[in-house]
């Protein structure tokens, strides 16, 4: 790394798509950042949005058959905007990793040995890991001899007591299948929690937080003086919080009854969890917009809609008061990420009575839209709540360059 290199590559690889982001970590500059979507499909896309010039976004649509492709055409983009990879300015390139497993509790800079064990954690994220080791591999292809970082999702939970992290199972059989509670969205609840801190006027170290990551995918975690304590998700991303398609918390009993008795198979039960609960089996739209309109319309149509919204919020209050309890004292409760950064009504049903903890929202300041950290508690509450739009990509950025420039 040269000393002018300040820049960071960050790539987030799904199995057909591929999410980047160039940041300068010299001021935190976002230089361009882009999408390609349904890579290996005829109709392929990549958006590329040249930030540093305020240029438009550029899309280009045809077949891209494999992540290197899509990686070389992104590469191309950048090169067009004269911030190619083969720029000296470029310091890193930082992945996101989805699951990390109990070794990785750091962003690491990744090697041969690095890559193997991502590659043993593959059981625990069939869906994730193979696509961010096809991400890593192909960036490594292209240039081999730059850092490359690895940022895991889990790493952020790797601080839980093993009293909040170990399930109440057969202690041999979940170690022999490293069955335990790992948490996902860690990037985001450290940067969240940090800068919840930052609002305050305090360290990190000061304050404990409950933050809520309302997204899509949604998690809630406990974090005590800069530390998770608890969260939401587990073994996979489905326990915990009502979300957009996952059901989050269930008895685990009804799989069983789901093969028994319904007849289905490991495959469809894991496709009814994971992709057609939670917001969209409820009532059919996983869009917060769409289910907030429904309800304003009225008639059947918005009761039922009123009826996912009602059991997403009774479940996200039960996190409140449980995380309350972990905690002990609760400083701050801070919404975050598409539905925590944005749907007001969802911010003030999950507070409404719990002013016994507490906890309240003031009418006018959560009307407020804005893209920057702020409170919406009363004056004077004796815990802050606040709106904390999500960072993941600077968060990767900031970590990927601490790591090379230390
Ligand atoms: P994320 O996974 O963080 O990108 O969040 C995506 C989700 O955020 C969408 O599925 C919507 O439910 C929600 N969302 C995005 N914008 C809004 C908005 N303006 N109002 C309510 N919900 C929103």
């Amino acid at each position: 790394m040269t000393a002018t290199a300040t820049r960071v590559l960050v790539l987030n690889s799904g199995s057909s798509s591929l999410k980047y982001q160039l940041l300068d970590m010299h001021d935190g500059a976002r230089l361009a950042a882009g999408l390609v979507e349904r890579i290996g499909e005829e109709t392929s896309r990549l958006a590329h949005t040249p930030l540093a010039t305020g240029g438009d976004t550029r899309e280009t649509e045809g077949p891209i058959a494999d992540h290197t492709t899509a990686l070389k055409a992104v590469a191309a983009e950048l090169a067009a905007d004269g911030l190619g990879l083969d720029s000296p300015q470029l310091a890193a390139i930082g992945h996101r990793v989805v699951h990390g497993g109990l070794q990785f509790t750091e962003p690491t800079v990744i090697d041969d040995a690095v890559l193997t064990e991502i590659e043993r954690l593959v059981p625990l994220a069939p869906l994730h890991n193979p696509a961010n080791i096809t991400g890593i591999r192909t960036a490594r292809a292209l240039r081999p001899d730059l850092p490359q970082v690895a940022v895991f999702d889990t790493a952020f939970h790797t601080t839980m007591p093993e009293h909040a992290a170990r399930y109440a199972l057969d202690v041999a059989t979940a170690d022999a299948h490293r069955i335990r509670r790992y948490g996902f969205h860690g990037t985001s609840h450290a940067y969240v929690s940090r800068r919840t801190a930052a609002l305050l006027g305090k360290d990190p170290s000061e304050v404990n937080v409950i933050v809520l990551h309302l997204g899509n995918g949604a998690s809630a975690s406990a974090v005590a003086g800069g530390r998770c304590v608890d969260t939401s998700m587990g073994l996979t991303p489905l326990e915990g919080l009502v979300m957009g398609t996952r059901s989050g918390d269930i008895d685990p009993a009804v799989t069983f009854h789901l093969k028994r008795v319904a007849g289905m198979s490991e495959d469809e039960v894991d496709e009814l969890l994971n992709k057609k609960s939670g917001l969209i089996g409820l009532c059919g739209d996983n869009d917060m917009r769409e289910i907030r309109r429904r309800i304003d319309a009225g008639g059947e149509d918005g009761a039922r809609a009123q009826l996912a919204f009602d059991i997403y919020i009774h479940r996200l209050k039960k996190y409140l008061g449980a995380y309350t309890a972990v905690l002990g004292r609760v400083d701050a409760v801070a919404f975050t990420a598409g539905v925590g950064e944005n749907a007001a009504p969802v911010r003030a049903a999950a507070l409404a009575g719990l002013e016994q903890l507490g906890m309240a929202v003031d009418a006018d300041r959560n009307a407020v839209r804005s893209d920057e950290p702020r409170l919406i508690s009363p004056e004077g509450s004796r815990v802050a709540v606040a709106v904390v739009p999500t960072d993941e990509e600077l968060e990767i950025a900031q970590q990927t360059y601490a790591l090379v420039s230390a």
